[in-house]
């Protein structure tokens, strides 16, 4: 297999383009597209100051150094969920070797002492939903308190296809509208949110990190082996085997049907923490009474 640029060795084929590259227009090609993406959604501005949300896991760490390479102003943010042990020396070393600040926010401080697993148990709900929760309500708080005009997340095309489908299946197209690789600003206290990856795929991901060396942690979360998603990944997967390019299309057509809801919907602010809402205390506050009262019953 060849290079379909200078017919070196290909390191990597792209069925779905019909394409293969050698490990120097690999890194081109895939550089090229995070910025095509950026541009053709306006999702970053030169000036504009990015928070990166990393995990610590190959898609948030590639997005981290590639943001870098390509010369914006990014810093790091990763939420201590106090799931498994911590893997924050990896990403600080990363940190200090692109010289770039990395803030690290234990939910503990926000959930009266307790890990998201604590919670969870505490208030008899799915771990996934609650840490879902309080990773998104975090993530803008922090990044809307410290300044940053836009968080990014590591979210790839895999992810997007796989949501899609579940949310098809389900016909939750509530979920679906706020699926845009760019969701503007629409309230004061709701920082843009962007996704410069949803046209990469893992394995693309896999290889960029790999040529270039970038750390990163491997393991899944203990709580999400059995979760739909993962099925259907691996749906999808089978089906790109028999016709190449099928997440590209499902994906693009997607895209093509502009559900999304870009205005502005009237939001309340919520009566305890102020950050908006569409009922008048947001889910997060909701959530944290809950741990109060299923404390104090404890207790007594
Ligand atoms: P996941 O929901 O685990 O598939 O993660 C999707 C994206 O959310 C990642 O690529 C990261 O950008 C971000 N993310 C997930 N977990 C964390 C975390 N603990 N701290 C910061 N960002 C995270
Ligand atoms: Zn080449
Ligand atoms: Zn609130």
């Amino acid at each position: 297999m060849k290079c379909k640029k200078c017919s070196k060795t290909a390191v990597i084929r792209l069925i779905q383009h019909n394409t293969a590259f050698c490990a120097e227009h690999f890194i081109e090609y895939f550089e090229k597209c995070i910025q095509r993406t950026i541009t053709e959604y306006s999702m970053i501005q030169k000036d504009d100051r990015v928070l990166v949300a990393v995990s610590g896991g190959k898609d948030s760490m590639t997005l981290w150094y590639v943001l870098n390479k390509l010369g914006y102003k990014t810093s790091g943010l990763l939420i201590d969920t106090g799931i498994g042990e911590l893997k924050s020396n990896v990403i600080s070393d990363f940190a200090v070797k692109m010289s770039r600040e990395l803030m690290i926010v234990d939910v503990k401080e926000y959930l009266s002492g307790l890990t998201t697993p604590e919670v969870a148990k505490l208030i008899r709900r799915p771990t996934c939903s609650v840490c879902g929760l309080i990773r998104r309500y975090l993530m803008n708080k922090v990044a809307y308190e410290n300044g940053y005009d836009l968080l990014v997340t590591g979210h790839n095309l895999d992810d997007e296809v796989s949501f899609l489908l579940g949310n098809l299946l389900n016909w939750n197209l509530e979920y679906l509208q706020r699926q845009a690789p760019f969701m503007p600003k629409t309230h004061k206290r709701i920082v843009a949110k962007a996704k410069p990856l949803v046209w990469l795929t893992e394995k693309e991901i896999y290889v960029y990190a790999m040529l270039n060396e970038i750390p990163f942690e491997s393991e899944r979360c203990p709580f999400s082996k059995d979760a739909s998603s993962l099925r259907y990944k691996s749906l999808l997967n089978r089906l790109e085997i028999d016709q190449p390019g099928t997440k590209l299309r499902f994906y693009k057509q997607f895209q093509r049907l502009s559900l999304f809801q870009r205005d502005a919907i009237l939001l309340n602010e919520c009566v305890t923490c102020g950050y908006p809402t569409t009922t008048d205390k947001c889910s997060f506050c909701r959530m944290r009474e809950r741990i109060e009262n299923a404390m104090g019953e404890q207790a007594n």
